[in-house]
């Protein structure tokens, strides 16, 4: 019975048993491969999450790094934040907006250069192919007689140029007897001339401007072809030349001198002279930096060297690289905010404006807001359309930009 049994039941239950046990087995076998598997990939994952890791941290280092940057530029201004806190707390809250645009005006600063020196080229281009009036006065100077000398008022890019009268006497410095005096001689004598504008000079002289350098000189002539002796003896007649491209270097330490900044520039940096060792640049003037241990310099430069010297945006002097970037200093009074003069050579007649709105700032002054003189000036007299709702020093300025335009355009860039 129990032989039948085995043979005819389990002998065919045997194989399957042993069928199954095989695949047992080998699911074993796959488990522990699995297993391995699984160990390995958590090995690569964790891998793939250290890298991760590390690129995020680079990134982080890397914003640490800009903060950095920024964290120095505050440090270099909070001497001058604690200055204006000695002072007191309401100039600090005026002039904080100003400073914190100073720490990120760099920028646009430079941006703004490049768009200049592109509105510069462009306007040189252009001057070649106008006439002057100078070529056009010698062929009519005879035909017109009487007409009214024309002023028209200039774009500030057009190129210009320029003639200086200047009394030499204290006793001549009435500016529109000046005027008068002058204006009459071109009238009488070539009053087809045409002027851009006739503007006061500090002493009582006059500023002429007519659209070429040609067209001054000319002018020039023309006072010293008619004018009377005594006049051209009591006023110099002065056509101004152009000015050299300048850099300013920043933070050099203090007590280094001028000779001793002259002959380290020229040791470290071989650009800065020519074969012959004659440098081309010029050192003009140090301005005390805000780190009071340093100062910045300004140096004239070969106007035509001065794009290459310029674009490599620092020198090296003694064992550091110092930046430089290009100076162009508009003066601006901070009794009446107007351009082209320093507070100290206000007319002292001229009461202290305040810098947001405009008006006269007496001492229980009702600010009326932003409101820039330079601007509403501009547009009434040069007939321009620039917002005015802004401080008298905002940095964004139309009128500031349009001076640096104006001494861009007086600049020799070696074009
Ligand atoms: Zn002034
Ligand atoms: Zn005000
Ligand atoms: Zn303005």
């Amino acid at each position: 019975m129990r032989n039948r049994l085995v043979k005819e039941h389990l002998e065919l239950l045997l194989p399957i048993f042993g069928d199954l046990c095989a695949q047992i087995k080998s699911r074993d076998a796959d488990i522990y491969d699995l297993k391995n598997f699984l160990a390995s990939s958590d090995d690569a994952l964790l891998k793939a999450k250290v890298w991760t890791l590390e690129r995020e941290n680079a990134t982080l280092r890397a914003k640490l790094d800009l903060n950095e940057d920024v964290t120095s530029a505050i440090k270099d201004l909070l001497p001058k934040i604690d200055d204006l806190k000695l002072n007191n707390s309401q100039t600090l809250r005026e002039e904080l907006p100003t400073i914190i645009k100073q720490a990120t005006c760099p920028d646009i600063r430079s941006s703004l250069e490049i768009v200049n020196k592109e509105i510069i080229t462009e306007v040189k281009k252009n001057r070649d192919e106008t006439r002057s009036f100078a070529q056009v006065a010698y062929k009519s100077k005879d035909l017109l007689q009487g007409a009214p000398l024309s002023l028209r008022p200039s774009a500030p890019t057009e190129p210009e140029g320029v003639l200086l009268i200047k009394p030499k006497s204290e006793l001549l410095k009435d500016h529109d007897e000046n005027r008068k005096t002058f204006l009459n001689i071109l009238r009488e004598k070539n009053p087809e001339i045409r002027l851009r504008s006739v503007g006061k000079i500090f002493g009582g002289g006059l500023k002429i401007v007519a659209s070429t350098e040609e067209d001054v000189s000319f002018i020039r002539n023309v006072f010293t072809d008619h004018g009377d002796r005594d006049l051209l003896e009591n006023f110099d007649l002065i056509i101004p030349n152009k000015r050299f491209p300048q850099l300013i270097l920043y933070n050099v330490d203090k007590d280094v001198k001028l000779e001793t900044l002259q002959t380290g520039l020229l040791a470290k940096n071989i650009f800065l002279a020519n074969s012959m060792n004659k440098p081309h640049f010029k050192i003009e003037f140090s301005i005390p930096a805000k780190d009071r241990s340093k100062n910045h310099w300004v140096l004239s430069i070969n106007p035509k060297k001065f794009e290459e010297i310029k674009e490599k945006a620092g020198l090296y002097f003694e064992f550091t690289r110092l930046r430089t970037s290009e100076f162009i200093s508009v003066r601006q009074c901070r009794k009446c905010f107007a351009f082209g003069h320093t507070t100290k050579k206000c007319d002292p007649k001229t009461k202290q404006r305040c810098d947001k709105c405009g008006d006269v700032k007496e001492e229980r002054h009702r600010c009326r807001g932003f409101r820039c003189l330079n601007c509403v000036e501009a547009n009434r007299k040069y007939r321009k359309n620039f917002g005015t709702s802004h401080s008298c020093l905002d940095f964004n300025c139309r009128s500031l930009i349009r001076q640096k335009e104006l001494i861009m355009d007086r600049t020799d860039y070696g074009l």
